[in-house]
This record gives C-alpha cells, sequence and structure tokens, in this order.
C-alpha cells in the first residue's frame, strides 16, 4: 500500500516567459488567418507541437520549406542575423519570437566584438541559442564543462558571456578561472533570472519533502541541474521526461510528501499529469481516490493560469498533453 499523501509543484516552474510568448505568437498568426511555420520546434515537446498542428502551425526545418508570403515565427532562442536576413530577402513575414533577453544578449555580444575583446561563451556548443550567438560573434570560444576550460587562450582583453539557461554557479566559477587567463576581464552576466528563480524555487521545495520527481528531456542542462540541486539539498531525486516513465511504485517507499519541479520546456500542465500519477501509483487509499482533485490543486498553488503554457486557448484539454522533451 502506498504512503504519498501528498505532492507539492515548486513555484515558478513550466515555460519561461521567452517560451510562452513565442507559442502566443505562432497562435496568434494562425489565428489571424495567415499561413504559419516555426523555424525548428518551438519548444521540444511532443504535446505542444502536435496541438500547434492541429490549429495548422507547421515545424519546419529550414527557411526553404516555406512559400512566400507565408509566415515564419522565429523561436525564442533567435537565430543567426543571416537566417533572418534571408526570410526577409524571400519575402516571408518574420515573426520574431526570440525572447527579449536573447535579443539583450546578442546585443552584448556584438558590442563585445566591436570592443575587440577575445569572448569566451559559456554554454553547449550546439544548442540553438548558442548557435544563435555564433552567428554575431563567430570568432567567440564556446565552452561547457570545466574540462574544456583549459583550453582557453591567454590573452589581454578578454570577455566572458553565458547562454541564457547556464546554471550561475558555473558561471561565476568560470569566471573566477578567467581571472588568471587575462589582463582585462569583462564579465558581462546574461544568466536569465527565470533559470535562477526556477532554482530557488525548486531548492526550496526540495527542503520540504521526503523525495523529488524532476520533469524535462534527458539531454536537458538546466533540467540536470535542477536534479543536482535537489542533492545539494540532501532530497533524493528521480528525473523523468513525463509521468508515463513512472511505473515502479517502489521507488516511492516510506516516502510520505513528494515534490515535482520542471526544465524550462516542460509545460506545467505536464506537472499535473506526473502528480496525478504519483498519487495513483503511490499514494494512501484517499490520495488514490482523490488523485485528480489533489493534481489539481497542487497545480493551482504553484501556477495561476497567466503562468501556464500559453495565455490564449488550448486547441484540446491541458492535462491530455504527453510527456515532455528536452530543454
Ligand atoms: S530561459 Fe530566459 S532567456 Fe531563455 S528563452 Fe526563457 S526567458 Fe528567455
Amino acid at each position: 500500500m502506498g504512503a504519498v499523501e501528498e505532492v507539492r509543484i515548486a513555484k515558478r516552474t513550466g515555460f519561461c516567459y521567452g517560451v510562452r510568448e513565442a507559442i502566443d505568437k505562432a497562435k496568434e498568426a494562425s489565428a489571424a488567418g495567415k499561413t504559419t511555420h516555426t523555424l525548428g520546434q518551438v519548444v521540444h515537446n511532443e504535446g505542444v507541437i502536435s496541438e500547434l498542428e492541429l490549429l495548422g502551425i507547421q515545424t519546419v526545418d529550414t527557411l526553404d520549406d516555406v512559400d512566400h508570403g507565408a509566415a515564419v515565427v522565429i523561436r525564442a532562442h533567435g537565430v543567426r542575423p543571416d537566417v533572418m536576413e534571408r526570410a526577409n530577402a524571400r519575402g516571408l513575414e518574420v515573426i520574431d519570437g526570440t525572447c527579449t533577453w536573447v535579443i539583450q544578449e546578442q546585443k552584448e555580444i556584438v558590442k563585445l566584438v566591436d570592443e575587440g575583446y577575445t569572448i569566451v561563451l559559456l554554454g553547449t556548443p550546439r544548442h540553438p541559442e548558442v548557435v544563435g550567438l555564433l552567428g554575431f560573434a563567430p570568432d567567440a570560444i564556446v565552452v561547457d564543462e570545466e574540462e574544456d576550460w583549459e583550453a582557453i587562450p591567454r590573452r589581454k582583453k578578454m570577455a566572458l558571456i553565458s547562454q541564457s539557461t547556464q546554471p550561475p554557479w558555473k558561471f561565476e566559477k568560470l569566471a573566477a578561472f578567467m581571472v588568471s587567463r587575462s589582463h582585462e576581464l569583462k564579465i558581462v552576466n546574461t544568466v536569465c533570472p527565470v533559470t535562477i528563480r526556477r532554482q530557488e524555487d525548486t531548492l526550496e521545495t526540495a527542503r520540504e519533502v521526503d523525495l523529488m520527481v524532476v520533469v524535462g528531456g534527458r539531454s536537458s542542462a538546466n533540467t540536470k541541474e535542477l536534479t543536482r540541486l535537489c542533492g545539494i539539498a540532501g532530497t533524493p531525486a528521480i528525473q523523468i521526461e513525463g509521468y508515463r516513465d513512472l511505473t515502479d511504485a517502489g521507488s516511492f517507499k516510506g516516502v510520505r510528501v513528494v515534490g515535482i519541479t520542471g526544465g524550462t520546456s516542460t509545460p506545467i500542465e505536464d506537472l499535473h499529469a506526473v502528480t496525478r500519477r504519483i498519487l495513483e501509483l503511490a499514494g494512501t487509499p484517499d490520495a488514490r481516490a482523490r488523485a485528480d482533485e489533489l493534481a489539481t490543486a497542487a497545480l493551482s498553488e504553484a501556477a495561476t493560469p497567466a503562468g501556464r503554457t500559453t495565455s490564449l486557448p488550448s486547441a484540446k484539454p491541458e492535462t491530455s498533453r504527453p510527456t515532455s522533451g528536452a530543454a
């Protein structure tokens, strides 16, 4: 018999505002009768993508797949400047969903190039946001894990900047490391506040519960970081992609209160489905019987409707979305 009585969802989880706005822009364009595409998946989540498809919004890999005059939505990660130029030159209606924070990052990196700095960019090399930033600073040196850092050259004038979702501790550690690499070091902290708040709220929840369930893509760096933080709080954590991964009630043996958090590409509605699954799988008899009601209450505590995946109407019920993918 299960022992789980309560599941708490960390506050300020769900999509970040950048992803949410890009989704809203795509829906608005389609609702206005435009033939709408997104350049790359607006978020790596099959449920959201199929919902957009139901609204007639297609994901394309290249601009060549978009007909002249049709609308193309640039996702929150942004793109290289030449991609934007090509879209305009091809006569496409460009709807720029680049997150305002990422636009700021792009402006900062252009300034660093103009000022003659050797730029070190902390980020995941092939991540679309990093690829976009490199379009503005082709000579920037991208580093990720600590073992990469030794390869950073020594230069008189260096600058450090970050991909938005990098962990703040890593950025600070790299900044300290780079002091010995340069005579003049300029640090531009572009770690997104959403990332910082999500980590704070995850830590807060982890300290209050017996076990954490972290929901997000297996390869998502920001999701892995949340799992690591739970360990720092001294709370065991299970990382999953979605509620379907929860099949073993044994993982919740002796657990009374469970906490849930999710990466930036995990819709908060998915956390409702995970909550319900935990209660059905490992809840006390009372919690099992009231699984849906308790999951809905946990979601209401965690996010107002304005903080949900999209502020625009859904094509299908929110809680029926399938699992989330990589952030
Ligand atoms: S994580 Fe921050 S910077 Fe990146 S898309 Fe979301 S809100 Fe924008």
